[in-house]
C-alpha cells in the first residue's frame, strides 16, 4: 500500500499512537500546530516545522524569491499563533538545485527578513545542500507561551461558538489567478495574488486570544476549513455545524463570486492557506472574547457555527439544506 492510499491524516494518527512522548516534559507531541515543552514553572517551549517543496507548495515562476523567503517563514509563524505563543528562534535548511543562483537566495533572505524583523526573531542554524531539480525549503520555529494560556486542538466542548479571524478563500483564489484559471481586471487579481503570497502571520490575534483564556480550542487554518475544523472536531471528540450565510468573504470575493465560474464556499471549504485562526469559544463568554479582541486589535471576528455531539461536520447551506462536509470535497447537489 502506498502513502496515498493511506492518506496523510491516519498516517500521522499512526505515528501518534506508535511514538507517544515518553518524557513528562512534553505537553503535546505529535497531533497539533506545535509540540509543547514544559520550559520552567509555567513556561511551556513551543517547537514547529513545515517543509515547502517546489511544484508541490509553490512554482518559482508564480512567485518572486521575496515573496518565497515571506512566505516559508510565515506559514510557521501561523502554527506559532495557533498556540497563542511568541515566536522566537528560527532554524532554515534549504535544498538548492542548479537554476537558483545566489541573487535569488539573497533576495529569499530579503523576503524572510521582512518576519524576521517584524517579530525579533533570530536565525539560529538550518542546512545546506544541493538539489537535483526542485528547491525544498524546510523551517523550524520555537516560541514561547505560558503553559496555561495554550490553546490546542482538543479543547472544543458541545455548544462552544465557532469563530474564524479573518476572511476565507482568497489566498486559493489567488492561486487560481496565478495559475491562469481566473482573470480579472489588475486590481482584483493585485488583491487575490497578493493574499496568496504574503498571508500575515496572525501572532497578535492568537496572543490576545490566549491571553483572555475564555477560548477552548484553537488552529490556524492552513488547509481549508473542511479539514482544520475536522482537526478540531476528531482532537475533542465533537462534531460541528456551520452556515453557509455567515461565512466571511472579502468584498472582492464578494463580487467575483457574482460571476458563474467562481465558487466561494468551495474556496473557503476547501482551498486553504487563508492562515487566520480558527478558535471555538463557549456561548456565555463569547461577547466577551469580541469586546477583548475588538479592543486590542482591528482584525475582524466572525462566528460561523457551532460545536455539537457527535462526530458530524455538517453545513447549513443556504437554501436550508443541510450537507455533510466529506473530507474529500464538498458534495454539490
Ligand atoms: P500543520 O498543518 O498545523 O502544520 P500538520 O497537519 O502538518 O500540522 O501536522 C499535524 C501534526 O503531525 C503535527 O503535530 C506534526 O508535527 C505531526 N507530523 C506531521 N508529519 C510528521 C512526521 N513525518 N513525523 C512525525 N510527526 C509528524
Ligand atoms: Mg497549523
Amino acid at each position: 500500500m502506498n502513502l496515498e492510499e493511506i492518506g496523510e491524516f491516519r498516517f500521522i494518527e499512526y505515528l501518534k499512537k506508535t511514538y507517544a512522548p515518553n518524557d513528562l516534559d512534553i505537553l503535546k507531541g505529535i497531533g497539533d500546530d506545535t509540540a509543547v515543552f514544559l520550559k520552567e514553572n509555567d513556561t511551556a517551549l513551543l517547537l514547529t516545522t513545515d517543509m515547502l517543496i517546489e511544484n508541490i507548495h509553490f512554482k518559482i515562476s508564480n512567485m518572486s524569491p521575496e515573496d518565497l523567503g515571506f512566505k516559508s517563514l510565515s506559514v510557521n509563524l501561523s502554527d506559532i499563533a495557533a498556540m497563542g505563543g511568541i515566536p522566537k528562534n528560527v532554524f532554515i535548511s534549504l535544498a538548492i538545485p542548479d537554476k537558483i543562483n545566489y541573487e535569488f537566495i539573497n533576495n529569499f533572505f530579503r523576503g524572510m527578513d521582512e518576519l524576521i524583523k517584524q517579530f525579533n526573531l533570530s536565525l539560529i542554524g538550518g542546512d545546506t545542500n544541493f538539489s537535483r531539480n526542485d528547491f525544498i525549503i524546510n523551517v523550524v520555529i520555537t516560541g514561547v507561551a505560558k503553559k496555561n494560556e495554550i490553546l490546542y486542538r482538543d479543547g472544543a466542548k458541545v455548544k462552544d461558538k465557532i469563530l474564524v479571524t479573518g476572511y476565507l478563500g482568497d489566498s486559493s483564489c489567488g492561486l487560481d489567478v496565478y495559475d491562469g484559471k481566473l482573470k480579472f481586471n489588475s486590481n482584483y487579481e493585485k488583491y487575490f495574488r497578493n493574499a496568496h503570497i504574503r498571508p500575515k502571520p496572525q501572532i497578535k490575534e492568537g496572543k490576545i486570544i490566549a491571553e483572555s483564556k475564555i477560548a477552548n480550542s484553537m488552529i490556524d487554518l492552513s488547509d481549508g476549513l473542511a479539514s482544520d475544523l475536522r482537526h478540531i472536531c476528531i482532537q475533542s471528540g465533537v462534531g460541528a455545524v456551520i452556515f453557509e450565510n455567515l461565512i466571511p468573504y472579502s468584498d472582492f470575493m464578494k463580487d467575483i463570486s457574482r460571476s458563474k465560474n467562481v465558487n466561494a464556499l468551495d474556496y473557503a471549504l476547501y482551498g486553504g492557506e487563508d492562515y487566520c485562526l480558527l478558535i471555538t469559544v463557549s456561548p456565555e463568554y463569547k461577547n466577551e472574547l469580541y469586546n477583548v479582541f475588538n479592543s486590542k486589535i482591528n482584525t475582524p471576528l466572525f462566528e460561523i457555527g457551532e460545536i455539537v455531539k457527535g462526530d458530524n461536520i455538517e453545513i447549513v447551506l443556504n437554501s436550508g439544506e443541510r450537507k455533510a462536509i466529506s473530507k474529500m470535497g464538498f458534495q454539490h447537489f
